[in-house]
C-alpha cells in the first residue's frame, strides 16, 4: 500500500543533503569540541560554522546561539532562565509576572504552570475567535512586574501567525514609559523588562525569522521541524541578556546549556536552516496554491466542514477542520485518523492524545469551542514532499469516510 504523509507539523523527514553533511561526524571527526588536540579542534570549527551559518539566517551575531536538546528545552531555558535571573536583577518587588497566550505549545504552557506554584504570576492572553492574540489585552496586562511576555510566532495546531512586530512595539512603547516615568536611577538602568520570547518553530519554514526585523530578546526553534535531525533545538538569547541556566557543568554554550555539544546534529541543523533559506518564498507560495485547492475541494465533500482559525493568518502547511459528515453525524476525528492511516494516509487529531485516550484541545477550546468540538479537530499539515496529487488521493479517501461517518 502506497503511503501518504501529512503531519509535517509533528516531525519532517531529513533531507538528503543534511544526512550528507552530518555524515562524517559520526566516526570520522568524532572529536570532544572542549579538546584542545586536533580531532577536538576540527569538531570545534565545525561548531562554530554551523553557529555561524544559523546567526547570519536570524540575523544575529553566533555568540548569541545556544544550542539545547529540543525546542521544549530551549522554551523552558527561556522561560525559567529569565524568571530565575529576573529575582536577582529585577528592581522591582514583588512576584515576577509572564505574559503568555491561551494557544501556546505545552512546553511552554506546562512549564509557566511549574512557574505559577513556585510563585510567577501567569497572565494567559485569550485569542479571537480566529486565534490571533488580543493585543489590547496585553496591552493593559504589562505593568513594571512583567519579566516575560511569550507569544508564539505561528501556533502548532491550527497555523495561526501571530503579530510578533506588533507585539514588540508595544512593550518597546511600554518601555519608553515606564523609563520616561521613572525618576529611580537604579530603575532607569533596567531597561530589559519585559523580555520578548517567541517560539517559532512552526514559522521557520515558511515566515522571515530575522530577529532584528521582529524585535525579539529570545526565539526559539526546532531542527526536526525544518528536515533536520531530531534532539537539536536552539534558543537565540540576545546579546547582554543574562538568563539562568537550566543544566550547568562544563560551561558550554556560553554557560546557558553545558553538556557536550551534539555535533552532527549541530551540522545538520545549520544545513537544515540553509536549505530552509533557499527556498522559503517558493515552498510558501506552492503550498499556499495547494491549502487553497484543498479548501475548495473538502467542501464540496461537505459544505458544513469548518476550518478551525484563521484562512488568511495562517501558515501555508496548515488546514486544521471540524468535520461533519454528508448525513449531518459526526464521528470521532480520532476514528477518522485511523480509518485515514488505515488507507495509507498519516494525519492528526487536533487534539491531545496519548495512549489512545485523547482530550479536547486547549487551542480549539481557546477558539471558544465546545468540548466536543474540541475534541473533533483533524490537522492535515504539508511538506515539501506533498503535491497535487498526493491531495487529490487523500481528498478521495475522506470523501469515502466521510460519507460513511
Ligand atoms: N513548540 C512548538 C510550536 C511545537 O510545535 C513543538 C513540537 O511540536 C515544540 C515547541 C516542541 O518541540 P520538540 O518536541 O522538538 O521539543
Amino acid at each position: 500500500m502506497k503511503r501518504y504523509y501529512f503531519d509535517y507539523a509533528a516531525s519532517t523527514p531529513v533531507d538528503p543533503a543534511v544526512v550528507k553533511a552530518m555524515e562524517p561526524f559520526w566516526a570520522e571527526k568524532f572529536g570532544n569540541p572542549g579538546s584542545l588536540h586536533s580531532f577536538g579542534q576540527e569538531a570545534s570549527a565545525a561548531v562554530f560554522e554551523a553557529r555561524d551559518t544559523i546567526a547570519k539566517s536570524l540575523g544575529c551575531h553566533y555568540s548569541e546561539i545556544i544550542f539545547t536538546g529540543s525546542a521544549t528545552e530551549a522554551n523552558n531555558l527561556a522561560l525559567k532562565g529569565v524568571v530565575k535571573s529576573s529575582k536577582v536583577q529585577s528592581p522591582w518587588p514583588g512576584r515576577p509576572k509572564i505574559i503568555t497566550s491561551a494557544i501556546e505549545h505545552d512546553s511552554v504552557l506546562d512549564t509557566c504552570r511549574e512557574l505559577e506554584k513556585d510563585g510567577a504570576e501567569v497572565v494567559y492572553l485569550p485569542v479571537s475567535k480566529n486565534g490571533i492574540v488580543d493585543l489590547k489585552k496585553l496591552e493593559s496586562a504589562l505593568d513594571e512586574r512583567t519579566v516575560l511576555v511569550s507569544i508564539m510566532y505561528a501556533n502548532n495546531e491550527i497555523g495561526t501567525i501571530q503579530p510578533i512586530f506588533e507585539i514588540s512595539e508595544i512593550i518597546k512603547n511600554f518601555k519608553n514609559r515606564k523609563f520616561k516615568e521613572s525618576t529611580n536611577q537604579q530603575i532607569n538602568q533596567v531597561t530589559n523588562y519585559p523580555i520578548l520570547h517567541t517560539d517559532a518553530v512552526q514559522a521557520f519554514n515558511y515566515l522571515n525569522c530575522n530577529v532584528g526585523d521582529l524585535g525579539i530578546d529570545l526565539l526559539t526553534l526546532s531542527s526536526q521541524k525544518i528536515y533536520g535531525p531530531k534532539g537539536i533545538g536552539l534558543l537565540y538569547i540576545k546579546k547582554d541578556l543574562k538568563i539562568s541556566p537550566l543544566i550547568t557543568g562544563g560551561g558550554q554554550e556560553n554557560g546557558f546549556r553545558s553538556g557536550t555539544e551534539n555535533v552532527p546534529g549541530i551540522v545538520g541543523f545549520a544545513k537544515a536552516i540553509e536549505l530552509a533559506d533557499k527556498i522559503r518564498e517558493k515552498e510558501s507560495k506552492r503550498l499556499s496554491a495547494l491549502q487553497e485547492y484543498f479548501l475548495k475541494q473538502v467542501k464540496k465533500i461537505n459544505p458544513k466542514i469548518e476550518l478551525n482559525g484563521d484562512v488568511k493568518n495562517r501558515l501555508p502547511n496548515n488546514i486544521n477542520l471540524y468535520i461533519t459528515a454528508k448525513d449531518g453525524s459526526r464521528g470521532s476525528a480520532q476514528d477518522l485518523v485511523i480509518a485515514l492511516d488505515m488507507a495509507g494516509f498519516a494525519v492528526s487529531p487536533g487534539s491531545a492524545c496519548s495512549a489512545r485516550v485523547c482530550s479536547p484541545s486547549h487551542v480549539l477550546k481557546a477558539l471558544g469551542h465546545s468540548d466536543e468540538k474540541a475534541m473533533s479537530g483533524l490537522r492535515i499539515t504539508f511538506g515539501r514532499q506533498t503535491d497535487k496529487k498526493a491531495i487529490d488521493s487523500l481528498l478521495k479517501t475522506m470523501d469515502k469516510l466521510i460519507r460513511k461517518a
